[in-house]
């Protein structure tokens, strides 16, 4: 089995963690209300997808995300 010769110092460790920041999500504006929502995803605001209600807003929404 392969084993590291060094133990591998904070400064490597924090270079190598340099890379882990979290990016930006991704969002698009709902073409029925306006708000942001994921893409591809139900509007947690208004429950319209594609052009039509598909869950009730107000109303239980479980299985959608609110962003
Ligand atoms: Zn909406």
């Amino acid at each position: 089995m392969a084993v590291p010769k060094r133990k591998t110092s904070p400064s490597r460790q924090g270079m190598r963690r340099s890379h882990h920041a979290v990016g930006q999500q991704a969002h698009a504006e709902c073409s029925n209300c306006g708000e942001l929502k994921r893409p591809h995803h139900v509007c947690g605001h208004c429950g319209h997808y594609d052009g039509r209600e598909v869950v009730a807003a107000g109303k239980d929404l479980k299985g959608t995300v609110r962003i």
